[in-house]
C-alpha cells in the first residue's frame, strides 16, 4: 500500500507552469519586485480581500520583519501551542517570549491568560490562528487597546479564512502568512505580511530589501526577505487552482466528520459558525482518556498501516531547550496546552487524498477504538 503522509503539496500540471517560466526568461528579471511579484501581490489582495500585502521568501522572515517594522521591544506574550518559528522570531529580535495558556475549545491563546501575563515590560501579543481557527480577535484587541500593546497575528494557517464575511488577516496591527510547501497555498517557500495602510507596507518593503529606499539611500538595517520571480510565478499558477483545492479539502473534512464524530473518546474541533469560513488546512483529532488506546498508540497503529499522522503540536514550544528555563514555560502554568499537546494527532488532509484513502484512515481509527485498553498497572 502507498504510504500516506499528513500532507502533500498541491502541484498543478507541470505543463501549465512552463509559460510562466518562459515569461521570466524573456524578461530576464529573476527577483527584486519583478512583474510576477507585483502581479502576485495584486492577485492575492483581490483573492484574500485585503489592501496591502508584502511578499516574503518565507513565513519566518515575514514574522521576524513584522516585529522589526513595529519596533517591538521587551516582553511579548505568545502561545506555546504552535510551530517553533512563532517563538523563534522573538528570539531573533532579542525579545523575551512570555507564554500564556490556550483555550480548550479553539486551541488559541486565551484572552484571560493574556491579560494575566501582562507586565510593565510587555509591548506586544503574537497570537496564532491555530489550524486556521480564528482567535478571539475582539477580546484580544480590547486588551491591546487597554494596555497599549501591538498585535501581530501569526496567520500561517489562516490563508483565506473569513469571519463575518471579512478576512481575518485584517485583525491586529499586522498579520503574517506562510506559503511553505506544506501549507494550503504554497509557493514552494514563501510568506507575506498584511499591512493596514500603504505607509506601513512601504516600511516593510524597505526592510525586506536591506533598507533601501533608492539606489543611494538606506534608511534601516534591513534584511533580504524578497520572494523570487519563480516562487511568485508558481503562486500565480496556484491561485488558478485554489478554489478546487479548497473544495476538495472541505469534502475530506466532511467525510472524516461523518466517520469519526461519534467515536467514543475522540474529540474533533468545532466547525466554524455560520458566516465564517474554514480552510480545512489540518484535521486534528484529540485522543482523550476515554479512547481505547493512547494518542501515541493510535499514532503507531496508523503508522503500521503506512498512514503517517503528525503530532502537531507536540512537544510544546515551551518544552524546547531554548525556552524551558523561562518562568512562563513551567508546565504547571499551562495545563490546557500541556493536555492538548499530549492528545492531538493531525490526520492526513490534502487535495489529492482519495475517498478510498480517507476511508482507509477512518477504518483504522475506528478499528483502534474497538481495542481493549491495556489494564492500568
Ligand atoms: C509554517 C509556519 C510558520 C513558518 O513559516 P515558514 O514559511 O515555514 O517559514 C510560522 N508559524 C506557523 C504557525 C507555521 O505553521
Amino acid at each position: 500500500m502507498n504510504p500516506i503522509f499528513v500532507t502533500q503539496p498541491y502541484l498543478p500540471p507541470l505543463e501549465e507552469f512552463i509559460p510562466y517560466l518562459e515569461k521570466i526568461w524573456e524578461s530576464k528579471t529573476l527577483t527584486n519586485r519583478g512583474p510576477m511579484h507585483q502581479r502576485l501581490e495584486k492577485e492575492l489582495c483581490d483573492h484574500l480581500g485585503v489592501e496591502h500585502i508584502s511578499l516574503f521568501a518565507n513565513g519566518t522572515l515575514a514574522l521576524v520583519t513584522a516585529l522589526q517594522a513595529l519596533r517591538i521591544t521587551g516582553e511579548v506574550i505568545t502561545t506555546p501551542y504552535s510551530f517553533v518559528a512563532t517563538a523563534h522570531s522573538l528570539l531573533w529580535n532579542g525579545l523575551a517570549p512570555v507564554f500564556a495558556d490556550i483555550d480548550p475549545v479553539t486551541l488559541n491563546l486565551d484572552p484571560k491568560k493574556i491579560e494575566a501575563a501582562i507586565t510593565p515590560k510587555t509591548t506586544a501579543i503574537v497570537p496564532v490562528h491555530c489550524y486556521g481557527t480564528p482567535c478571539d480577535i475582539d477580546a484580544i484587541q480590547k486588551i491591546a487597546d487597554n494596555y497599549n500593546l501591538k498585535v501581530i497575528y501569526d496567520a500561517a494557517h489562516a490563508f483565506g479564512v473569513k469571519r463575518n464575511g471579512q478576512s481575518i488577516l485584517k485583525a491586529g496591527d499586522l498579520s503574517i502568512l506562510s506559503f511553505h510547501a506544506t501549507k494550503v497555498f504554497n509557493t514552494f517557500e514563501g510568506g507575506a505580511i498584511i499591512s493596514p495602510d500603504a505607509k506601513t507596507k512601504q516600511r516593510i518593503d524597505q526592510l525586506k530589501n536591506f533598507g533601501f529606499v533608492d539606489e543611494v539611500t538606506v534608511v534601516a538595517p534591513g534584511i533580504n526577505g524578497k520572494m523570487s520571480e519563480v516562487n511568485a510565478a508558481f503562486g500565480l499558477l496556484q491561485l488558478q487552482h485554489i478554489e478546487r483545492a479548497m473544495t476538495r479539502r472541505a469534502e475530506i473534512d466532511a467525510m472524516y466528520r461523518a466517520r469519526l464524530s461519534q467515536v467514543p473518546g475522540l474529540r474533533l474541533l468545532e466547525q466554524p459558525m455560520p458566516g465564517n469560513t474554514s480552510n480545512h488546512s489540518y484535521f486534528p483529532v484529540l485522543v482523550g482518556p476515554d479512547f481505547s488506546v493512547t494518542r501515541d498508540e493510535l499514532y503507531e497503529l496508523l503508522k503500521d498501516q503506512s498512514i503517517h499522522g503528525r503530532r502537531y503540536f507536540y512537544p510544546l514550544i515551551s518544552e524546547f531547550p531554548m525556552y524551558r528555563h523561562l518562568p512562563s514555560a513551567q508546565p504547571g502554568l499551562m495545563p490546557i496546552a500541556q493536555g492538548i499537546s499530549r492528545e492531538v494527532l493531525c490526520l492526513p488532509i490534502y487535495p489529492a487524498l482519495t475517498d478510498e484513502e480517507v476511508n482507509r484512515i477512518a477504518d483504522t481509527v475506528c478499528y483502534a477504538s474497538t481495542l481493549q485498553r491495556k489494564a492500568a498497572a
